[in-house]
């Protein structure tokens, strides 16, 4: 039996699981992450807590095949080295891989945390037992992550920033993406932008039980208040969340004539929604999609919840030199 350590590098907590070659988890901890101590004091978090989830799965370090690293980027995936981290002060062109190794005795392999999670979710997740080798996932969240496995291996591209599928522009000239580009789907159909589109409809004068219930508080409505407006038959938030679905829907059918995925995965908070968002993105999917030929793509909610992260790591480590490193 092979043993994996998955570690998911946050801003807030680093968690470390041990992981069997069937995906079971066998120890896992969480950890703060202490990002103001700068990158030496985070990378000392990160070994504690793999010699703290070997410990607590009952296994021995050196019987560890590989560990792998989900960590924010960019990053350099030749000489494993995380080149920047947008919430973490210090980190400039840190040899993340060399030193996980060095404090722990064990090869390691750095990944993108967007696209460890996907390969997750292949292996463990919504994917298990499938023999699912195609699979794109979307995290809806602050912003939109993505992950890209094609043939089993996850997507890297030419210059280390390939599949990105949250910057895919959807509306030509559209809304400012945090990236610089206009339009793109992360600026339509994150939780964030989701909540905030329905602010400014109510700020420029539309009519919803939201107005009355976050009267002078509009700038705190979120993606879940509206969700929880519109399964209240509120007309504006339904059609804030058909106008997420909708770029979500046609964000799928992007992504199918372009990869021809087996399964697209949604994953973040507003997956919680359930069918109302998943009934209303495939729906908007079948009105879009062509009819060459039956669209056989499954669009389902992600499953690995809190463990994604170092779930998601473990298959990195687990897939090994597939993706280049270790
Ligand atoms: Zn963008």
């Amino acid at each position: 039996m092979g043993y994996y350590v998955g570690l998911d590098l946050g801003g807030t907590n680093v968690k470390a699981g041990v992981v069997d070659d069937r995906a079971k988890v066998l120890g896992k901890v969480s950890k703060p992450t202490h990002a103001e101590g700068g990158p030496d004091a985070v990378v000392r978090v990160m070994a504690e807590a793999a010699h703290e989830a070997v410990a607590a799965a009952g296994v021995k370090m050196e019987n560890v095949e590989r560990i792998g690293i989900g960590s924010p980027g960019p990053i350099d995936f030749d000489a494993a080295v995380v080149r920047a981290t947008p919430n973490m002060p210090g980190w400039r062109d840190v040899p993340l891989r060399d030193r996980i190794t060095s404090l722990t005795g064990r090869p390691a392999i750095l990944e993108n945390d967007a696209n460890a999670a996907a390969l997750g979710e292949l292996w463990a997740g919504a994917g298990r037992g499938l023999k699912v080798t195609e699979l794109v996932m979307l995290t809806l969240g602050t912003g939109v992550g993505s992950g890209i496995i094609v043939g089993g291996k996850i997507i890297h591209g030419a210059f280390a920033m390939g599949g990105e599928s949250g910057h895919m522009i959807v509306v030509p000239g559209g809304r400012l993406c945090g990236c610089g580009q206009h339009g793109c789907l992360e600026a339509y159909t994150s939780a964030s932008a989701t909540g905030r589109r329905a602010v400014e409809a109510l700020q420029s004068g539309a009519s919803s039980s939201l107005a009355r219930d976050f009267a002078n508080r509009l700038d705190t409505i979120t993606a879940k208040d509206v969700f929880d407006a519109a399964r209240s038959g509120d007309a504006l938030a339904n059609r804030i969340v058909d106008e997420t679905a909708t770029y979500l829907g046609i964000a799928c059918v992007n992504l199918c004539r372009i990869l021809d995925p087996q399964m697209i995965v949604f994953a973040g908070g507003m997956i919680l929604a359930g069918d109302m968002l998943f009934d209303r993105v495939r729906s908007a999917f079948r009105a879009n999609t062509w009819t060459v030929v039956e669209s056989k793509v499954e669009i389902v909610p992600a499953l690995l919840g809190n463990d994604a992260g170092f779930i998601g790591a473990a298959a990195v480590a687990r897939n090994g030199h597939r993706n280049g490193q270790a």
